[in-house]
């Protein structure tokens, strides 16, 4: 693969096989030539109804899609307000998709190259301008330029700008009514001279395959070897792949085949996925004779909905309940010796993946080694090579879905929600119906819910943006919560050393007991029920907590009374918000917990390693359940 620069990723492309070309040369023909996408450069094919999606928009804004049958479509996904798509055909960006958040439809950014494609195909969209002196190219120009009109458009739709010898790909800044009037009628994006011809093509998906076979064997072969060297003579016989039902799961176990021969699927089954996934993996698993062990979490995300409020891409507590959860009972009840885990996680797909090594491990997981053999292979990499097997996937692909897991994940886009809508009815309601009966608790507008913007808890200065726009009126950080009220910041006592107070209020009030009990993993614990109070004390370091909510921490630098007071903050909403999720007990390398009517603490083998706090759902969100 060539080096990225200014931003942009070269790759090749073959004419004579009208084929993205992933190595350095077509495996079956002629010299490729190079053409460029933006980063990160997640290459993908455009699939099942994704081709629809894309077809409706040309057909809807210029009257035609018949240009884009029998071709191999790419997407690339760039940054943007949702789904934001560099469309790649015959080797050439023609355009972005787009989703728009309001309007909850796809619209097009036209490049030149589309332009130039389209311009003898499009029956609407189409301006003809006089010839103006100098560049076009970054121009606004006025209604009076304009010569004739081809098709209504309204402001922010693509258009095809004729002018003299040029094609130029536009951008109407006018309705097509208004646009003679208008003293900004349209934009000009980028002019060029000449168009496209476009040779006819009835190609399939193996015909790409077969163009980069090479290539993807040469990725097959790599992978193998690095798993087999990993393996050596290590003593976990068995090989575990995390399948997911999506397709970097389905390459690692292909990968683990041929690396091991005998692999189990590892499913933790979450209770929120498609019902086709779960449908796929259970038959998957059966049809290729593999063992499967299905793993569910001890609650569900329906029975702590009302405590945490929705999930949200900054406040993920349902990975850790619903997922986390399941994993570390399979690996415990199933592999006490430890165990080696194929994961499909992928450097490009985000940028807190964009550092995993080949190895890594899980802090949550005990016993647990986790090898990430796709790590580098971009999604068309994982669908070339999954082809080139005969692998079957999951059906969900084929409705333009391009995330599989849980369907009301906080992460997806505002475009996959719609999807859902459309394929999936009821669990859509279900979902929708929920978020705006907790909208209404949390007093915020009903379109917070409609417009996606519960997805985050504090909201990016995109969504912010948007939110101006609509004048909608929403809380910046949600106070559906807990809330802290500081009554003191870090200061020096009179008696010396440094304080630090504060007062949590809660919206659940269980019984203060439970509190005391959860102070034991930070030291020995007096607690007067009477007065509602408990005390820890760390070496010359005082805990306080009351049932009031107060936490009050004493200790000899300003750091270690900071660090002291948000341990209480962390116990006390342990006590009180605990999910009973379990996996604070299967971390506890002591065997110190049980739940049992709340956590319970053995403090006869407790050390205050602080483990179970580091692993806690809870513990870990802390600062955004406090508001
Ligand atoms: S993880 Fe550490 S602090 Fe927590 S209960 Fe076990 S021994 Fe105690
Ligand atoms: S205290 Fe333990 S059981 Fe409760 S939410 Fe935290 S990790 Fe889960």
């Amino acid at each position: 693969m060539a080096r990225p620069k200014h931003g942009k990723e070269i790759f090749r492309w073959c004419d004579e096989c009208g084929s993205l070309i992933l190595g350095e040369g077509c495996s079956t023909c002629a010299p490729s030539r190079e053409f460029s996408v933006s980063l990160p450069a997640d290459i993908r094919p455009c699939t099942g109804t994704g081709v629809d999606t894309v077809k409706e928009v040309f057909e809807r804004k210029f009257g035609t899609s018949s240009f884009l049958d029998g071709r191999l479509i790419f997407l690339n996904r760039i940054a943007g307000e949702d789904r934001t798509d560099e469309i790649v055909v015959e080797g050439e960006v023609i355009g972005t998709l787009r989703f728009e958040i309001v309007s909850k439809q796809f619209n097009l950014d036209l490049k030149l190259a589309g332009a130039r494609m389209l311009a003898p195909l499009a029956t609407k969209g189409l301006v003809k301008v006089k010839q103006p002196s100098g560049h076009l190219k970054g121009r606004s120009l006025p209604g009076t330029e304009i010569v004739e009109i081809n098709g209504d458009f309204e402001i922010g739709d693509p258009l095809i700008v004729h002018s003299g010898n040029l094609i130029c790909a536009g951008v109407a800044r006018a309705s097509s009514k208004d646009a003679v009037r208008s003293k900004k009628a349209l934009g000009i994006r980028d002019a060029g001279k000449g168009r496209i011809k476009l040779p006819e093509r009835d190609l399939t998906w193996m015909d790409f395959v077969r163009c980069n076979e090479t290539h993807l064997r040469k990725l097959e072969s790599k992978a193998v070897s690095d798993i087999r060297s990993f393996l050596g003579n290590r003593k976990e016989n068995e090989i575990t792949v995390s399948f997911s039902g999506g397709k970097d799961s389905l390459a690692c176990y292909a990968l683990a085949r041929k690396a091991v021969g005998d692999v189990t699927l590892l499913f933790a089954n979450t209770g929120l996925e498609f019902p086709e996934t779960v449908e796929y993996i259970r038959s998957f698993a059966s049809k290729n004779g593999v063992r499967l062990i299905e793993g569910s979490p001890p609650t569900t995300f329906w029975d702590q909905f009302p405590t945490f409020g929705p999930p949200a891409k900054d406040f993920r507590w349902c990975c850790k309940v619903c997922k986390l959860a399941p994993i570390t009972s399979i690996i415990e009840d199933n592999y006490s010796e430890g165990v080696i885990t194929l994961e499909g996680n992928r450097i490009f797909e985000s940028f807190a993946r964009s550092r995993i090594g080949f190895v890594e491990r899980n802090p949550f997981v005990p016993g647990q080694i986790n090898l990430n053999p796709v790590r580098e292979w971009r999604a068309i990499e994982v669908w070339g090579y999954i082809w080139l097997k005969g692998l079957e996937y999951n059906p969900l692909y084929d409705k333009d879905f391009q995330r599989i897991g849980c369907y009301l994940c906080p992460a997806c886009l505002a475009s996959e929600w719609e999807t859902t809508r459309r394929t999936h009815p009821e669990l859509w309601r279900r979902w929708n119906d929920d978020l705006l009966q907790w909208s209404k608790e949390v007093c915020v507008d009903d379109e917070f819910v409609e417009h996606g913007f519960w997805r985050w808890k504090n909201l990016p200065p995109k969504m912010r943006n948007l939110a101006e726009t609509l004048e909608l009126r929403m809380p910046q950080v949600r106070t559906e919560q807990a809330q802290m009220k500081m009554i003191k910041g870090a200061s020096p006592c009179t008696a010396g050393g440094f304080s630090i107070e504060g007062v949590i209020s809660l919206p659940v009030k269980r019984d203060f007991s439970r509190v005391a009990e959860v102070l034991k993993v930070l030291g020995k614990v007096r607690y007067s029920d009477e007065y509602q109070i408990a005390l820890v004390r760390k070496g010359d370091a005082t805990l306080k907590v009351f049932g009031g909510g107060q936490v009050t921490a004493i200790a000899s630098t300003r750091e270690e009374a900071e660090d002291l007071f948000d341990l209480g903050v962390k116990s006390l909403l342990r006590a009180q918000m605990c999910s009973e999720c379990g996996i604070c007990v299967k971390s506890c390398p002591r065997e110190a917990l049980e739940i049992s009517g709340g956590l319970k603490v053995d403090e006869s083998r407790c050390t205050h390693c602080g483990k179970c706090i580091e692993s806690c759902v809870v513990a870990h969100y802390f600062d955004k359940l406090v508001a």
